[in-house]
């Protein structure tokens, strides 16, 4: 008897040799198969006429095959064939497609789906490189053309080949399905209580299932193409529902567990009063409250910070971390790179020789040398380290604290390792609290919705004395002038920045930059299923996407390279400037002593790679030149845009690309000249790209989705959010469902955490 657990090799027209390939595709059992979704679909009910199609458009069409012939051409045969209706008819092309020559016959019917180009020859239009399936003739049994013709038709990715194609598919779920529903009763449980899915208007799993694979007769094509139909929303909601059922289960479950009261008292308040530097902005005030409460409460703190570049996060967490070494216990700033935790580090350390008492402020980084590494440990296990600063070594050395109070965690997305900082106290110690800080304008309700365990502050506010950033594009032809502004402002005994994406010539050894070709090949098929999957944890440890997705890896040799760069300025129009070159090929020390001249003022230019995008805080410096800007991300170039305005001194943003352009990356260059509101362009980051290409699924500790997509879903997001916390904190008499129903929601929330998402708590 088929079931959803089944095995995927005993589904009907399956077999042991097609279950391997399918298991490389991460389908192992039936139901895998099942939400293996249509990623578009042919409408194949009223096909349309080759005289109502218009050129741009994307369309599909059913016609007869005419003739073919394969073009010879200098570069790449091309295959043309032509299609036609009546008297009507379209020419479709493909480029080296010998492949596909004795394919087609004169008078079979053939669905393309592609764009439709104007054409000069003969017929009025074309497509290139269409997808394309020739449909079965009258003679073709009759399952066969119940599946593929006169009806919404659904078009899957293969799953190997073209044997595991589009028609191969429909037929093993339209069986499958068939069987599920004749075997017994209840074969595709239903794992939402009755009421909620009547309430909310949502049908059940068998028949979501059933429509998104087949979808019944007189479904409108473009709610289909949206997934806004009930059987799409039901799906969607779904899962994302599992997803925040978990996070609130997760919150719950550390509100159970004993964290610490920590005390503010007028001792505390005036160890913070003799360091600030400042008067804290209101936004400051409001998260430091929001924290301190959150601190003197027994249950361990899990909260992030908010706030754009420049909002003045630093400070915020610092009065906290006093809060915490006042009351006894260390504090531990753990920041993304090496450059960072140092700037943290010598700042923290200036702050703090400020207090009347004798604070103990102590590094910690993978590339120190083994006895100052030693020295440290030892600092930080006898307790006499009371605020440590590092990097991620912090949890890979395997540091333990004496006394562990807060740990704050900058600029961080990986929020992964929050469950790791339990290896840092001692087991029998009560749980730090967190704080993380982010300067990625991540949507307010997004953020929530997916950072569900976690409290939310925001600084939504600069601190005084800012003037805006003025940001201009120029192209690389102009470089001159750039230069000589360069000069100018420097003159004026201003410092700039200038940014390559790559350290030196070659890709090789790289550590700013990812090209790996599978990355790139993933980033650029994105289809609606793929667009999560297609976002790779990084390598590098770095905060944001590598690159914009449709980065060619082959454009590598006209690159200009912060190495070179650096030699031509300084032999060439900046060579009466004082110019730094940082990358993040140099070790700690290296990076150190740069970065300290630079802070100091004894370095004008400072020319590197994207090391310096996050945190790094130089007021004096006013102009950040980006080369081959069309090159970087969105949320990347606000970031370096972020490292000057810090000053009250006007200052500059240049933005120098090549002479040609795509469409999105002009779309993200003309965003960066219009707005400095981090939150606009988060805003269009995230529909350009897609929230797991921003912050990485897996180092988000985010899912995989099967079939939500946050961005085009966000609402749905929302009422799952609403909805989970509903059932998740309903008492029982008032609870939706009977008791079994509950306990299937439980049992499968077990099963999709566990199975699916990999997000099982640990400890
Ligand atoms: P980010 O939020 O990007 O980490 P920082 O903490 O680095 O921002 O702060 C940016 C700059 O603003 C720093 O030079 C910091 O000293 C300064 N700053 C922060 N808060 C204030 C304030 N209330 N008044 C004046 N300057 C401030
Ligand atoms: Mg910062």
């Amino acid at each position: 008897m088929t079931g959803l657990d089944t095995q995927v090799m005993y589904v009907r027209g399956v077999g042991p040799r097609v279950a391997e390939l399918l298991a490389a595709k991460g389908i192992a059992t039936a139901e895998d198969l099942l939400y293996h979704l249509p990623f578009r679909y042919e409408d194949r009910q009223n096909p349309r006429s080759l005289d109502e199609l218009r050129p741009g458009e994307m369309a599909s069409v059913i016609a007869e095959v005419r003739g073919s012939a394969l073009l010879r051409t200098r570069r790449a045969p091309i295959f043309e064939l032509t299609i036609g209706q009546g008297r009507l008819a379209m020419k479709c092309l493909w480029f080296n497609g010998s492949y596909l020559q004795g394919k087609f016959l004169a008078g079979q019917t053939i669905a393309v789906f592609g764009k439709v180009e104007p054409s000069r020859s003969t017929s009025n239009f074309k497509m290139i490189q269409p997808q394309w399936e020739l449909l079965p003739d009258a003679s073709a049994d009759a399952e066969t053309l119940l599946l593929e013709v006169g009806r919404i038709t659904p078009v899957y990715e293969s799953l190997g080949g073209a044997r595991l194609a589009s028609r191969w598919q429909r037929k093993v779920i339209f069986h499958l399905l068939e069987s599920l529903h004749a075997s017994q009763p209840g074969a595709i449980p239903e794992c939402l209580p009755a009421a909620m899915l009547e309430r909310l208007a949502l049908p059940s799993r068998e028949m979501a299932l059933r429509e998104v694979h087949f979808p019944p007769e007189g479904t409108t094509m473009t709610t289909l193409q949206a997934c806004n139909t009930p059987a799409y929303r039901r799906l969607i909601f779904e899962e994302l529902f599992f997803l925040e059922l978990g996070l609130e289960l997760k919150r719950r479950k550390l509100r159970e567990r004993a964290g610490i009261g920590f005390e503010t008292n007028e001792k505390v308040r005036e160890a913070i009063r003799e360091v600030l530097p400042f008067h804290p902005t209101n936004a400051q005030k409001r998260a430091l409250g929001e924290i301190v409460a959150d601190m003197k409460q027994p249950t361990p703190m899990r909260r992030l910070l908010q706030g754009d570049v420049g909002s003045g996060k630093t400070i915020v967490a610092l009065q906290a971390m006093l809060v915490a070494i006042e009351n006894g216990y260390q504090a531990a700033l753990m920041a993304p790179t090496e450059i960072l935790a140092t700037q943290h580090f010598l700042a923290a350390r200036k702050l703090l020789e400020r207090s009347s008492r004798k604070y103990r402020v102590v590094l910690l980084t993978g590339s120190l040398d083994e006895d100052r590494k030693r020295l440290n440990r030892a600092l930080i296990h006898r307790g006499e380290a009371n605020l440590v600063i590092g990097t991620h070594a912090l949890i890979e050395e395997k540091v333990e604290f004496d006394r562990l109070g807060l740990v704050v965690v900058d600029e961080q997305h990986r929020f992964g390792v929050l469950q790791r900082f339990r290896l840092m106290k001692k087991p029998h110690q009560a749980q730090p609290d967190v704080l993380v800080m982010t300067a990625t304008p991540i949507p307010r309700t997004l953020a929530l919705s997916l950072y569900g365990d976690l409290d939310l502050s925001v600084l939504d506010e600069l601190p005084p004395g800012r003037t805006p950033i003025l940001t201009r594009r120029v192209t690389g032809e102009r470089a001159e002038k750039v230069w000589e502004f360069v000069r100018k402002q420097v003159k004026q005994g201003r410092q700039a920045y200038i940014v390559y994406p790559v350290i030196e010539g070659t890709r090789a050894d790289q550590p700013e930059l990812d090209f790996s070709p599978e990355k790139t090949q993933a980033a650029q098929s994105l289809t609606k299923h793929a667009t999560l999957k297609a976002a790779k944890e990084g390598e590098t440890g770095d905060l944001f996407p590598k690159l914009a997705p449709e980065t060619n890896p082959n454009i590598k040799s006209s690159l200009k390279s912060a190495v070179e760069m650096y030699e031509k300025l300084r032999t060439g129009p900046l060579q009466d400037l004082r110019i730094g070159l940082i990358h993040g090929r140099l070790d700690a020390d290296e990076k150190e002593v740069i970065m300290r001249r630079f802070q100091r003022g004894e370095i004008d230019v400072l020319v590197s790679t994207t090391v310096i995008e996050v945190g790094v805080d130089v007021p004096n410096a006013t102009i950040m030149v980006v080369e081959h800007a069309e090159r970087f991300g969105l949320a990347q170039l606000h970031q370096l845009r972020g490292r000057v305005g810090r000053g009250a001194a006007r200052s500059y943003c240049i933005l120098m690309t090549g002479a040609r352009v795509s469409e999105d990356a002009e779309e993200r260059l003309n965003a960066m000249v219009r707005t400095q509101d981090g939150f606009e362009l988060a805003d269009l980051d995230l529909s350009m790209r897609g929230p797991g290409e921003i912050f990485g699924t897996r180092q988000a500790g985010l899912p995989d989705f099967r079939v939500a997509n946050l961005v085009r879903d966000r609402k749905l997001l929302e009422l799952a959010k609403q909805e989970a916390a509903r059932f998740a904190n309903a008492p029982a008499q008032e609870s939706e469902g009977t008791e079994a129903e509950r306990a299937r929601v439980w049992a499968r929330l077990k099963e999709a955490w566990q199975r699916k998402y990999g997000l099982v708590e640990a400890g």
